[in-house]
């Protein structure tokens, strides 16, 4: 499903963490998750509230993320609700014991449109090791395999760093094998307790890039890679289409899958089709540039997102810096504005990690 939205009124999608409480302890949490809910979450009725501004937004996809939703005991009364309003309602548990068959079974009945379950290595040593939970890596497959029996669309997300890229062929076959609807690939800001692992470089980004191009041949779900904007580039330089004013007719499957919550052919960025909520209600333009620009407590949803100084900005590729303001992709790309702040403390610097240079 592909939606066509104008970035300037409205994010593609929405995140909310509705809690930051997770019994992992991933090396990469941008939210430094912790293992008991903060009291001042969102309660349910605040969190319907927002799901009524996202849709009077005009925004058609909320995730809600954590932490651990699964922590949330009111997280169908939630999904019920943005669903009930037309919106399209995606969640991402974590691999712990709290995924079951019958929790899954619960979160289809209330209408979930995607799941997605993180996957960071091909096998148990490596993913446990860097959940630091033994077992989570069976349980993420096992949930992976209730998902399929149960029918409900899956998605897997994968953060590539230093300590698992040289293992993207094999994280290819596993994906493959998993009957998914949408991988969704990030490559790691270091925010967080991701702040002390180290990301790819420029140039092994490239490799990675050419490992999903090649699999973005064959591959019956979407490919969406998160935080590499520069992807972008290297499918246009792939394909032949260098102008700045070309834009990508397709990014993802060749054929799409029409099970997947939905994608857009822009060009998505922190505060540029994407708005992201924290677990007691800030407004910020992403996890990982978690710069608070408002409170859901406090501001319209649709106020910040489209007036915020910060945010508008974000919007304007006029304003880059460094080698992304004299880029012939600086529209279709822009680089990780999230990783740029987060290496230099700058949104607008240009992105570290890009072998380009105009
Ligand atoms: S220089 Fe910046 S805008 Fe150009 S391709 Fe690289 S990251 Fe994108």
């Amino acid at each position: 499903m592909r939606f066509q939205v104008d970035f300037d009124q409205q994010p593609l999608l929405v995140i909310w963490e509705v809690t930051r409480a997770c019994a992992l302890a991933c090396r990469h949490c941008r939210a430094s998750a912790i293992d008991q809910r903060d009291p001042n979450e969102l309660s349910l009725e605040e969190g319907c509230r927002l799901l009524d501004e996202v849709k009077e937004l005009g925004t058609p996809i909320v995730v809600l993320s954590g932490g651990d939703p699964l922590q949330r005991e009111d997280l169908e009364d939630l999904i019920a609700y943005g669903k009930s309003i037309g919106l399209r309602m995606g969640t991402i548990p974590a691999g712990t014991p709290r995924l079951s068959r019958e929790r899954l079974a619960s979160l289809q009945a209330s209408g979930v449109d995607q799941v997605a379950f993180s996957i960071d290595a091909p096998n148990a040593a490596d993913h446990d090791g860097f959940r630091q939970v033994p077992g989570s890596f069976d349980l993420t497959l096992q949930g992976a395999r209730w998902a399929g029996e149960l029918g409900i669309p899956l998605q897997i997300n994968t953060v590539f760093h230093q300590g698992n890229r040289h293992q993207i062929r094999e994280l290819c076959s596993l994906v493959q094998s998993l009957n998914i609807v949408f991988w969704e690939v990030f490559f790691l800001v270091p925010t967080g307790r991701g702040s002390e692992l180290q990301g790819c470089s420029a140039a092994e980004m490239e490799e990675i890039f050419a490992e999903l191009y090649a699999l973005n041949q064959s591959a019956d779900f979407v490919i969406k890679v998160t935080e590499a904007q520069q992807y972008r580039r290297f499918v246009q330089q792939q394909e032949g289409r260098r102008s700045a004013h070309s834009p990508l007719r397709e990014i993802g499957a060749r054929r799409g899958h029409p099970g997947s919550i939905g994608r857009s052919s822009r060009v998505v960025n922190a505060g540029s089709g994407f708005c992201f909520i924290d677990h007691v209600g800030k407004i910020c333009p992403s996890g990982f540039l978690p710069l608070e620009r408002g409170n859901v407590r406090q501001h319209r949803l649709a106020d910040v997102y489209r007036s915020d100084e910060l945010f508008v900005q974000l919007r304007d590729p006029l304003l880059l810096k460094g080698k992304c303001s004299r880029c012939e992709y600086k529209r279709d790309c822009g680089g990780s504005r999230s990783r740029a702040w987060a290496l230099s403390g700058d949104p607008f610097a240009e992105e570290p990690f890009c072998v380009l240079e105009r």
